[in-house]
């Protein structure tokens, strides 16, 4: 394989190993999931960048790998699903965490009760975790946070993620800094520097990870983070991908340090 570097980054496409959050990273947010959307362009220019880096790109998301696939179709990434309680490898083989049937039924009669009083908050059902979205309903904010919090604590084993809008319960034992983790200890991603984006909460757990294994972790848009990058937007991520790919466009926006500092860094 060609040796690429890229120019603000230095990153060898031989080393790199790629890992993207969906929502608020390669998709901008809309008023309900159902509406997130990835351009055409950007899927094209994501199934680029996994040839050129022999496949060690991976998507990791808080949605159902059956919600991914539809989002990137027709292309088939590696991904780490509902935050890495379902996951497929570069071979296409899925893995799954499983939960206790009755307990799971347990948690949405209890969610679907306490929803009844919160008009506008809805449920999803991820087949073992449960989002309460609240964007349509932010009045309710507080109340939603209080109910996925309260019904995390009646049942041992439930962590409770918030992130944009949402509420969610998931198992506790997976995060995803437990999904870069595994996907890491496999080929191709197994020995490569890792490098994260994205922008909310629950990719903290992630950019702590990508930090330890001396990565480049990027935030996708304000507020406080552990990430060691910035970038403001969906459509900055958008222009640095293209950049990573097309080293001689040089329109894309720099990634800040967090510290605004200039990046300077190669591996
Ligand atoms: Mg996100």
């Amino acid at each position: 394989m060609e040796n690429r570097k890229d120019p603000l980054l230095g990153i060898s496409m031989e080393r790199a190993a790629f890992f993207f959050d969906i929502d608020g990273t390669l998709a901008a947010l809309q008023e309900t999931p159902e509406m997130v959307s990835i351009p055409s362009h950007v899927r094209k220019d994501l199934s680029q960048l996994s040839k050129q880096c022999g496949g060690a790109l991976a998507v990791v998301s808080g949605r159902p790998l059956s919600q991914i696939d539809q989002l990137f179709n027709p292309l088939v990434l590696p991904a780490a699903g509902i935050h890495g309680a379902e996951w497929r490898d570069l071979q296409g083989v899925v893995s799954r965490t499983s939960t206790d049937p009755q307990t799971l039924k347990r948690i949405e009669q209890r969610l679907e009760q306490g929803i009844k009083q919160l008009p506008g908050v809805v449920l999803e059902k991820k087949r073992i975790a449960f989002a309460l979205h609240y964007r349509q309903a932010r009045a309710w904010s507080h109340q939603t946070r209080e109910l996925a919090r309260t019904v995390a604590e009646e049942f041992p084993g439930l962590a409770l993620q918030s992130g944009k809008c949402v509420a969610e319960l998931k198992p506790a034992s997976i995060d995803k800094g437990v999904a870069i983790t595994r996907l890491m200890q496999q080929n191709p991603f197994n020995g490569r520097v890792p490098v994260f984006f994205g922008d909310d909460l629950t990719d903290e757990r992630g950019f702590k990870v990508v930090n330890q294994l001396q990565g480049i972790s990027v935030k996708v848009g304000e507020g406080q983070t552990q990430a060691r990058y910035r970038l403001h937007s969906t459509d900055d991520v958008y222009a640095w991908i293209k950049q990573v790919l097309e080293p001689r466009i040089r329109q894309s926006p720099p990634l800040r340090s967090v510290q605004n500092g200039t990046v300077s860094r190669s591996f």
